[in-house]
């Protein structure tokens, strides 16, 4: 069993609904041990125009899928939550689901499709804050800091470290 971080995203409709149910939906995969998931955090658009902000959180899990298959069901359960990829999109897209893996295991990959870590997490406050809820000891296998020291040090240095955020907590209803 390998431990694997994923980043969750929606800023379409009813944000910590629809990732509540992509948790569920992921705990509830064969090969998939649900760990723990962060509390949400409603997050200001960062490296796009768009008005609707975003719900985010990030959970925990170990699983027996290698990373290339955990992708393939991550990307199943965003298509079946209506996210539509379109031919041409370029940058960011307003997105009803997003599924990210942040980290799996101390696995490194340059591949373009799966890119681990995921090469974004170091400079998004909206990753790091809810990961270091669940994980402020757990040591980024490139850059050799811990999740808290990450935090800290975007906060030194980045514009985007002045992304608002805000954090939430799940309606009882439904988590
Ligand atoms: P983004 O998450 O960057 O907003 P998408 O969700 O549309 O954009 O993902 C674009 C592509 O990124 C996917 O087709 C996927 O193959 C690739 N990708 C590379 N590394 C990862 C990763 N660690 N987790 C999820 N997708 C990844
Ligand atoms: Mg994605």
């Amino acid at each position: 069993m390998v431990k694997a971080y994923i980043g969750l995203g929606s800023n379409i409709g009813d944000g910590l609904k629809t990732l509540a149910l992509a948790w569920k939906e992921i705990a509830g995969t064969e090969q998939i041990q649900a760990v723990c998931i962060s509390s949400p955090y409603c997050t200001e658009p960062v490296g796009m125009e768009s008005e609707n902000w975003f719900s985010n959180a990030v959970a925990e899990i170990e699983t027996s899928f290698s990373a290339e298959e955990l992708l393939g069901i991550l990307q199943k359960i965003e298509k079946d939550f209506g996210r539509i990829r379109r031919e041409g999109d370029v940058g960011y897209q307003d997105r009803t689901l997003d599924l990210d893996i942040l980290l799996f295991g101390d696995t490194i990959s340059r591949k373009p499709l799966l890119m681990l870590p995921h090469p974004q997490m170091a400079k998004r406050r909206f990753v790091l804050e809810p990961l270091a809820e669940i994980a402020p000891d757990l040591i980024h296998p490139v850059y050799g800091l811990t999740v808290s020291e990450m935090c800290v040090k975007l906060a030194g240095e980045n514009k985007e470290a002045r992304q608002k955020i805000a954090k939430m907590a799940w309606p009882e209803s439904i988590i």
